[in-house]
């Protein structure tokens, strides 16, 4: 399969031949026909699998028709991730005017406050941090989320970041879609699957 098949938008397209993504590797062959048509995803795929792609890609499509500040969220587990995501984001979105930001510990809360401002589309972000947003940062919310995304879902719960987690699942619109990404299907995981996402399809690569 290629990518043209899955019935992109152009701007999408443009961007994976600009990085050189000439075709799907398996796991986003396997999730992209459920993830573009609306299903919570279960992705069991190590790093290096593609995963981001798999999940960024659907992520852009809806945005391109909508381009509604704080679309989507994404949680990693730690920095580096973030900042990874958030170059996969802003590699496949450049064409279509991406705001992206990465709201991560260790920076300056007042910076990223005023980051959060200027209403990006989609913000990449370690839980603690974000949650410290979402209690402290006037004007920030998240009530009009469309998509959340946990990426290495597995070490997010190794790193204890489970009470934070349920914290913010509180607080998000149960009308959503969300993405589960993990290298292993652990019991932990099974159970934050549960709790978080809706008639979800499973790809395992
Ligand atoms: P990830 O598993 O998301 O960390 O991705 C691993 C690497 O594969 C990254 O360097 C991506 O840029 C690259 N990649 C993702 N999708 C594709 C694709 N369809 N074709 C070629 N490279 C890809």
């Amino acid at each position: 399969k290629k990518f043209e098949d899955f019935g992109l938008k152009d701007d999408i397209l443009e961007a994976l031949n600009t990085l050189h993504f000439t075709k799907p590797t398996p796991i986003q062959e396997q999730s992209l026909p459920y993830s573009l048509n609306g299903r919570d995803i279960i992705g069991i795929a190590q790093t290096g699998s593609g995963k981001t792609a798999a999940y960024v890609i659907p992520i852009l499509q809806a945005l391109w028709d909508a381009q509604t500040p704080y679309f989507a969220c994404v949680l990693a587990p730690t920095r580096e991730l973030a900042y990874q995501i958030r170059e996969t984001f802003d590699a496949l979105g450049s064409n279509m005017g991406l705001r992206c930001v990465t709201i991560v510990g260790g920076m300056d809360m007042i910076d990223q406050a005023k980051e959060l401002m200027r209403k990006p589309h989609v913000i990449v972000a370690t839980p603690g941090r974000l949650m410290d947003h979402l209690e402290n940062t006037k004007g920030f919310s998240l009530r009009a989320l469309k998509y959340l995304v946990m990426d290495e879902a597995d070490r997010l719960l190794d790193m204890e970041f489970g009470d934070v987690l349920d914290r913010i699942f509180e607080i998000l619109p149960r009308e959503r879609h969300t993405y589960l990404f993990s290298a292993t299907l652990t019991s932990k995981v099974e159970k934050l699957q549960r709790a978080s996402l809706r008639n979800p399809a499973k790809v395992e690569v």
